[in-house]
């Protein structure tokens, strides 16, 4: 996987990356539609992360971009496409209590379209004034998921079965992004994702060095917060809330993510002892006693196509975890730091 470090002032940052980048990516042409829904996105991200929007300013600066193509393309990227049933992903903290290292871990296989592999990279991130991070992406700005140096842990998944429109909002990359940019402790994160408009139907999971465990539904305009302290939480494609039947329709749920999310019960139900890293490694690697999948979806080939886990200890200089470059069953997980 690329490990590429990105540093400076937000416009710096998107200056660089945009003219990294500007010789083989073209944004997609924009329906009228869309654009007008970036405007009142725009809006919004105007009053909760204004950096974001001058990294975008920046990253079209340095790519010779259209700004207002661009700003359509990643404040309502996926706005045309509703149900992407090609989404997977399987996430899950556990508090230090049950863990043999004493330290919660955090664990992530992220699973799309084989062919966006190529495109995953690592970053590793540090805007001027704020807090570094270790982060996931397969496009520019908005991140899946990652660490930063206070150790907050953080990843995103899509809820396959919410059937509300989308709405004026953040897109849940941005709001990754501004999290790790400027949360300390998941109570912050939390606090962040409670203020926001968000887009769609969507999954946070969340966790901090001081063992505090959140995993966040949205469903547009609903929000729902579970805490775990020193336990565990778990999440695939899928609303765990009953209060959201309202908004989403069962016959949408992904047979494999009720599939994933069974695995993950039994594996941290049925422990006998402390939980170990490597036990966690090869939950996350195995097809059968665990989560790693591949499937063909409309003739296309997806599954798992990276993977990363963590400790979440106190001392997070450098910030490190471990990821796989490809499928978690065919490559090695291997360690990533960022000092
Ligand atoms: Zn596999």
């Amino acid at each position: 996987m690329k490990a590429n470090i990105i540093e400076g002032s937000y416009y710096e940052m998107g200056f660089k990356v945009g003219s990294q980048i500007k010789r083989f990516f073209k944004p997609p042409p924009c329906p009228p539609e869309k654009l007008e829904f970036s405007r009142q996105c725009k809006e919004i991200a105007r009053q909760y992360i204004p950096d974001l929007l001058e990294e975008i300013k920046g990253f079209c600066d340095g790519g010779n971009y259209n700004l207002e193509s661009m700003e359509a393309f990643l404040l309502a990227l996926g706005f045309e496409f509703f149900h992407t049933p090609e989404g997977g992903c399987t996430v899950f903290a556990i508090g230090s209590k049950l863990t043999e290292s004493g330290f919660p871990i955090f664990a992530r296989n992220y699973d799309w379209d084989e062919s966006f592999q190529d495109l995953c990279g690592i970053s590793f991130i540090h805007p001027e004034g704020k807090l570094k991070s270790i982060t996931f992406s397969d496009h520019m700005i908005g991140i899946y998921g990652g660490k930063n140096e206070t150790g907050l842990t953080i990843a995103i998944l899509l809820a396959e079965n919410y059937t509300g429109k989308w709405q004026p909002g953040i897109r849940m990359i941005l709001s990754t992004r501004w999290i790790l940019d400027n949360c300390r402790t998941t109570e912050e994160a939390v606090s962040f994702l409670e203020q926001v408009p968000h887009v769609r139907g969507q999954i946070f999971m969340i966790a901090d060095t001081d063992d505090n465990i959140a995993r966040v539904e949205t469903a547009p305009p609903r929000i729902a917060v579970t805490y775990s302290k020193n336990d565990y939480l778990y999440t695939t494609n899928h609303y765990q809330v009953k209060s959201f039947e309202q908004y989403s329709d069962p016959s949408l749920i992904p047979p494999n993510s009720v599939e994933r999310f069974n695995k993950v019960k039994n594996f941290l139900e049925n422990r006998k002892s402390k939980i170990a890293l490597k036990d966690i490694i090869e939950f996350l690697k195995s097809h059968e006693e665990g989560v790693c999948n591949h499937f063909e979806f409309e003739g296309r080939k997806c599954g798992t196509i990276y993977s990363w886990v963590t400790e979440i200890d106190k001392t997070s200089d450098p910030i490190h975890l471990m990821a796989t470059i490809g499928p978690p069953c065919k490559f090695n997980y291997e360690k990533y730091t960022f000092s």
